[in-house]
């Protein structure tokens, strides 16, 4: 199967409402290219080299999701153009973006980033950290970041029981965040959860967002 069939596979099958981001990671801006072809316009890179790169090459018509970990010094390079940062997990990497998002004069929309794997090595915050930083008064400076939502990765294993319940934990924490800092915000509705191996889980544990790779372009090129 090609990307276009591969592309409408999962457009035909995801439920209304959940966005896909076709994760193009490694793969040349010629195969982009051939996606975007086929009418997809939503995209995730996790490196910034990578993507400052593609970015000039392809259509601006894209929406660029940065869905890495995103290290403070780079957050220069992406900040013109990225539509959402998904992985925000710390205060400082908040104030960059904002600093950056200002002098842009843009409104940077970010989730964060929580952790749910039982791996020490993923990214994330936890419950506490979180409300730390959504207490903070730092945060409640920045005029120049909106938080849309929270993002997760599940840990790597044939488990499904316990993919689910980290879902399921991570969509705890976003009724939670909800509930309690963004009931009046309308914009805070995504759940980024879900990649080749688990999005079906994800999406019956309440996913909006899936960060599909390998199903859509094949097996990932050497960088
Ligand atoms: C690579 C990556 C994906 C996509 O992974 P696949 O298994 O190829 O679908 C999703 N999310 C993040 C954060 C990634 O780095």
């Amino acid at each position: 199967m090609g990307i276009q069939d591969n592309l409408s596979y999962f457009l035909n099958q995801l439920p209304v409402g959940i966005k896909l981001v076709a994760v193009s990671k490694t793969k040349p801006v010629k195969i982009i290219e051939e996606a975007y072809n086929a009418g997809q316009r939503c995209f995730g890179e996790n490196k910034v080299q990578e993507l400052v790169e593609k970015q000039p090459l392809l259509s601006k018509e894209i929406e660029w999701h940065f869905i890495g970990h995103l290290q403070r010094n780079k957050v220069k390079f992406i900040a013109p153009f990225v539509m959402l940062i998904h992985a925000v997990d710390s205060l400082k990497l908040l104030n960059e973006i904002n600093k950056h998002a200002l002098y842009n004069n843009r409104i940077i929309n970010c989730l964060l980033q929580f952790h749910i794997a039982k791996e020490e090595t993923k990214f994330g915050l936890d419950n506490d950290e979180a409300i730390h930083l959504l207490e903070s008064d730092q945060y409640h400076s920045f005029k120049h970041i909106n938080i849309i939502g929270v993002m997760g990765m599940a840990t790597f294993t044939d488990n499904t029981e316990q993919v689910r319940n980290e879902f399921r934990l991570l969509k705890t924490y976003f009724y939670e965040m909800k509930e309690k800092y963004f009931s009046e915000e309308e914009t805070f509705r995504e759940i980024s959860m879900g990649m080749s191996d688990d999005y079906k889980i994800a999406i019956e544990e309440g996913s909006t967002m899936v960060r599909i790779g390998t199903k859509i372009f094949g097996e990932r090129e050497l960088r």
